[in-house]
This record gives structure tokens, sequence and C-alpha cells, in this order.
């Protein structure tokens, strides 16, 4: 699954970007089936030429998976840092491309970002419209994306994702719209730079950024992750309890409430000793305890619970999987989110 073809393109100039395109599947290499886009066995139409490459690279594809995001499991994504790392650490490229489908791209930027320390750049690209789509994207994001990984500079700024001309924080970005070219933004944060014809244009550095500690990744299944809404989330905490989870991710109302009986299951599964970490459903800003009522946000600290700053609930699963599989105590866990 993890290993697959390696061809080399042929050098365009003298003097240029060695970069790596490590693919992993998504709609930028899919094409129409009988029912819909589909990964078609033996068929590469990832375009790694022509346009696509800019002039002063050198382009290596490597192929690393090829499935639709929403099968690559946190396990994989704990491969693709590695394999990211052990790239980085070869000292072949000056940076690397991973192409990865939309749905869960944000996951594994994430992921990377918390976990590499690479001293190249890693930027992720996508394709929001296959290559038989009129007005396809993907040539055009890898485009970005290979500029974007040429760029001495970048790789201060963490793993970046590129699509649609923007490069974005692996930590903000996430896919707001299911079928848009522009899907991909920071909300409340923006981009942190751009992509303009052949020109790399960095404006921002990211200070919010989560690291893990050094060592070899690997992921804990046992976090569970519940979206409360109205009424809900009570049961579905008490079943991850009774799945033996080590931690669950509250994706809370607001400033970081629940409904009141939900605060119950949450003491239960302290009680219980399952780290209980809240975020909240909206897009921007941070979880506190300012509310006192049963559910509010106090009276969850106060049960034992975890508010856990400003992050989206689905990367924090992630990275509540790593730090638990790489052996965090729960002090250490708090103190790296204490900054969010
Ligand atoms: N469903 C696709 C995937 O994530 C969407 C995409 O790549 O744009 O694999």
């Amino acid at each position: 699954m993890t290993d697959c073809s390696s061809s080399e393109h042929p050098l365009r100039s003298s003097g240029e970007k060695r970069i790596a395109i490590l693919s992993t599947g998504g709609t930028i290499e899919m094409q129409p089936g009988p029912g819909g886009l589909d990964i078609i066995d033996g068929q590469d139409p990832l375009s790694l030429e022509g346009d696509a490459v800019p002039e002063g690279t050198r382009i290596e594809h490597v192929k690393f998976c090829s499935l639709p995001s929403p099968a690559i499991t946190p396990d994989l994504m704990a491969s693709l840092c590695l394999r990211l790392r052990d790239m980085a650490e070869e000292g072949r490229y000056d940076g690397i491309v991973v192409t990865h489908g939309t749905d869960t791209l944000e996951e594994s930027a994430f992921l990377a970002d918390a976990y590499l320390r690479t001293e190249i750049p890693v930027v992720f690209t996508a394709a929001m419209r296959s290559p038989s789509e009129l007005g396809v994207d993907g040539p055009r994001n890898v485009r970005g994306a290979i500029l974007a990984a040429s760029n001495n500079e970048i790789h201060k700024l963490g793993v970046t994702v590129v699509l649609n001309d923007e490069i974005h924080a692996a930590g903000r970005v996430t896919k707001t719209y299911t079928s848009n070219v522009s899907s991909f933004a920071s909300p409340g944060y923006g981009p942190l730079g751009f992509v303009d014809q052949d020109r790399v244009l960095l404006q921002r550095i990211p200070l919010w950024r989560v690291q893990l500690p050094p060592g070899e990744l690997a992921m804990d299944p046992g976090v569970g992750l519940v979206r409360i809404a109205a009424g809900l989330g009570a049961r579905e905490i008490s079943h991850c309890v009774r799945c033996g989870d080590r931690a669950v991710v509250v994706e809370a109302l607001g400033r970081g409430n629940v409904p009141p009986e939900v605060s119950e299951a949450v003491e239960e599964a302290v009680f219980r000793r399952v780290m209980v970490f809240v975020t909240s459903r909206c897009y921007v800003g941070r979880v506190l305890g300012v509310y006192d009522y049963k559910g509010g946000g106090a009276d969850l600290e106060r049960r034992g619970a975890f508010m856990a700053g400003d992050m989206q609930g689905h990367k924090l699963r992630l990275l509540l999987m790593a730090a638990i599989g790489m052996g965090m105590e729960e002090r250490h866990i708090h103190s790296m989110l204490s900054r969010l």
C-alpha cells in the first residue's frame, strides 16, 4: 500500500529545484466510471507534465497510495507522515508536494504539520474537479503547489496547503464548500499568501502551531468525537466510554457549552478515566469556561473536562490519537494544548 512506483521526469533546465510529488489519490486522480467518478486501476491521470510543471523544477512522482480520501485512515495518515519524514531526511528533494483527496486533506496535512520538523517545504494540494471535467483545477493547483514547494522560505510556515492560488496553514485550513474550486479557506484567519503566475507571495506567519514530541508516530484508535446538538450528546459520550475509548473530543456549542444532561455524561466519562476535551462547533474562536449553568463551560471544567482552545474537533481527535499513541501523559497533552 505504501510503496509503489517511482518515475522520473526529464530535466527541464539546469540548476532546477528537485520536487517530489507524493500522490495518495482523490478526485485529482479520478475518472468517470459507469456510476460516477472513481479511481480506475492501472490508470494515472495525475497531470504532471506540460503547464503543470513550472520552469526550473525537476519532478519525481512517488506513488504512496491511490485512494478516495474518505478511505484514508488515521493509521495511513501516520504512515504518510513517516514517509514524508524519511523523504525529507534523504536529502534528495528541495520540496515535497502531496496530492490528496479534498475530503480529508485537512486532517492529513494537519497531522503532518504537528509531527514533521523538516527543513524542506511540504505542501499539500488537490483538485475539486476531476481531469475529465470542464474547468479542471488539478493542473493549476499542482503547479501552484510545486512553486510553493520550490520556495526557500515557506518551510518556516510549517506544512501548507495550496489550492485555487491560495496558500493556507495546515492547522487552520478547512474544506468549506462541497463543490466549488474556492472551497479551501481558513475562516477567521485567511490565507498565508498567494501564488500569482510564477511568483509565491508570502504575507503572514502562523504563530499558532501545535507540535507533537519527536519520536515514532503511532495512533491510538481509542479517541471518540461527539458533535453536540440540541438534546444530543449524552448517549454518544456514554457509547465512547462503553467502547473503551481513552479520550473523547466533545464538539460543543458556542463557547464550549452542552445540554444539561450531557454534563453528567462528561462527569461519568471522567470518573471512568476517559479524558474529555471540549472544542466548539463554531468555525472560529476559543472555548472557555465563562458559563456556570449546568452544561456551561465552567460546569464542564469542574466536572473534569479540559477546554481545548481554538481547534476543530476532527483535527483535535487526530492530535490526541497521536499524542496518546506516542505515550504522552495527560498533563503533557494539556500543556501542549494550553497555548491554543
Ligand atoms: N471525494 C474526493 C476525495 O476526497 C473529493 C476530492 O478529492 O476532491 O477523495
